[in-house]
């Protein structure tokens, strides 16, 4: 996760035996967030509106109603303490893999407690990629095979590792549309220029030029 503004999307959840089970998904609003060393460091975005900062910040202002939180979220389901004015810091809840996006969790460094969860966009896809140019650049023999149920495309980094693996043939195994396919970009192949003017090639177009087929 890079610093930069985020929306973080809370999963209202209870924590059962090590497992969060899901209840409810709620917005927030925007987040500035800066990464220092092992923690994120939250602000509320400049571009959201005063009341929304005077929550998510250091309590600076006397507020002895102990209604506020109450009166801006009505289900109360974004903050759980009448006491406590929260200050939020992201921290990994859970590494991004090829079919899961990173969790955050957001923890109050106040009281302690755990805010919200939130995913950080794209870093599933990111993994995937990664995992594909570690398989491709491996010492393993034969070619290599990629599967995936999620994603359906690669980027340059990935075909730049085919080339530079030209004794190996890649296979991708993939999914589109409910529908099982394989592709075999043969050892050797020219890739050069397979990714569009957005850097990515879909797999059905792999498809094409290799000669891919239905699997089931
Ligand atoms: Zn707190």
């Amino acid at each position: 996760m890079e610093t930069g503004i985020y929306k973080a999307t809370v999963i209202v959840g209870k924590n059962e035996g090590g497992s969060l089970t899901t209840v409810s998904f709620t917005d927030s609003s925007l987040y500035h967030v800066t990464k220092d060393g092992e923690n994120y460091i939250v602000a509320p975005s400049s571009d959201i509106s005063d009341k929304d900062v005077g929550r998510a910040e250091d309590k600076t202002e006397s507020d002895e109603s102990g209604q506020r939180d109450g009166q801006q979220d009505e289900d109360g389901s974004f903050y759980e303490r009448q006491d406590c004015t929260h200050s939020i810091e992201y921290e990994i809840q859970q590494e991004a893999d090829p079919e899961q996006d990173a969790v955050l969790a957001g923890v109050c460094s106040l009281c302690g407690d755990v805010l919200s969860y939130s995913y950080v966009p794209n870093s599933a896809y990111a993994a995937f990629l990664l995992e594909a140019v570690k398989s491709i650049l491996s010492a393993q023999e034969g070619e290599a095979l990629i599967e995936t149920q999620r994603w359906v495309s690669f980027n340059q980094m990935v075909f730049d590792a085919i080339s530079q693996r030209p004794e190996r043939a890649v296979t991708v195994n993939y999914r589109y549309k409910g529908t099982l396919y394989t592709v075999t970009i043969p050892a050797g192949a020219d890739v050069a220029g397979l990714c569009g003017e957005r850097g990515f090639c879909g797999f059905r177009y792999l498809d094409q030029i290799f000669e891919g087929r239905e699997i089931g």
